[in-house]
């Protein structure tokens, strides 16, 4: 018995989800480019990470969606199951030990039993109290923000390996434009989105003789519950169209089909990168 969740049709995985049309460049693949595989995506009850969950899904991809609220894992899952998706949800708050564990040993068992193991970890869960400056920061928000952005996804990960290895899989980590272009008020955000940055490159290189690929998704301003700060201010607004080269806002699914080519054999030899989705050239 697992009480916390929300299973798919026929035990986990629903093996005749309703597919996107996207082939890869390798070939032509009916069931999707991702059938067979398995992903694990964390903070995905909504926004960004939804959007990647459903993506992966709607590629072929058997799917298992998180957060720290059951109410939310029941009512994502339930509606991507709705789709005819192979989607799975469990409650994993990716800063506490014991629910990464309990994440760990659920796909574990599941994902062994039903296909070999487990190819895609996708770490889309962050924090972003409003703090200000990064010297005003207390000890404890420094901790709670580097825990879950900077230090879980490497946890995570390494609880994971055991169940990747030998299936050519491929890691993305969530990063932030203000990894380049910090701003005052998101103070010690800036940072752990930046160690972000410094994580992929090193991920990327311990994991390339287990042929594992570790890549980083880097978003602008999408629209979301997290950023509505920022898409709820009208000034503000105006002010990032004009600075936007897109004049526009981001929408969460802009981010998805870049996760999906990351995780997919078109982007077998690309390792190590930073890929800003923001409307704008994020390059120096
Ligand atoms: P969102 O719409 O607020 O969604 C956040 C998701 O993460 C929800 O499913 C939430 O569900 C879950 N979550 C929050 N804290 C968690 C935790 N500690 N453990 C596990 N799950 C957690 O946020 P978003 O805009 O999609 O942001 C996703 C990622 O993109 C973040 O890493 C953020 O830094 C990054 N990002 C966002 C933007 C933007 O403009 N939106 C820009 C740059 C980067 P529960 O409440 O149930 O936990």
């Amino acid at each position: 018995m697992l009480p916390a969740v929300a299973r798919g049709h026929r035990g986990w995985f629903h093996p005749c989800a309703r597919l996107s049309v996207r082939m890869s460049s390798t070939g032509i693949d009916r069931k999707g480019i991702l059938a067979e595989r398995v992903a694990v995506v964390t903070g995905s009850t909504s926004g960004i990470g939804f959007a990647i969950a459903r993506r992966l899904a709607q590629d072929g991809a058997h799917v298992v969606i998180s957060s720290r609220k059951q109410q939310n894992v029941d009512r994502a899952a339930a509606q991507l199951q709705r789709e005819g998706l192979s989607v799975a949800g469990i409650v994993c708050h990716v800063g506490k030990a014991e629910d990464r564990e309990r994440l760990v040993a659920t796909v574990r068992g599941q994902a062994l039993e039903h296909c070999g193991g487990i190819d895609f970890l996708v770490c889309c869960a962050g924090v972003n109290p409003l703090v200000g400056s990064t010297l005003g920061t207390s000890e404890q928000i420094w901790d709670k923000i580097l825990n879950v952005n900077v230090k879980s996804p490497a946890l995570l990960l390494s609880q994971l390996l055991p169940y990747m290895e030998k299936r050519k899989g491929a890691v993305t980590l969530v990063s932030s434009v203000a990894a380049y272009f910090p701003r005052m008020e998101l103070g010690v955000y800036n940072v752990s989105k930046t160690a972000l940055l410094a994580l992929t490159r090193t991920l990327a290189l311990e994991l390339a003789p287990k042929d594992i690929r570790v890549n980083c998704l880097v978003p602008g301003v999408i629209k979301t519950d997290f950023s509505k700060v920022l898409h709820g201010n009208e000034s503000l607004l105006k002010y990032l169209r004009e600075y936007l080269q897109m004049q526009r806002i981001g929408e969460p699914e802009d981010c998805a089909g870049v996760v999906s080519f990351l995780c997919s054999p078109d982007a077998s030899y690309i390792t190590g990168e930073n890929i800003a989705v923001a409307g704008f050239s994020s390059r120096l």
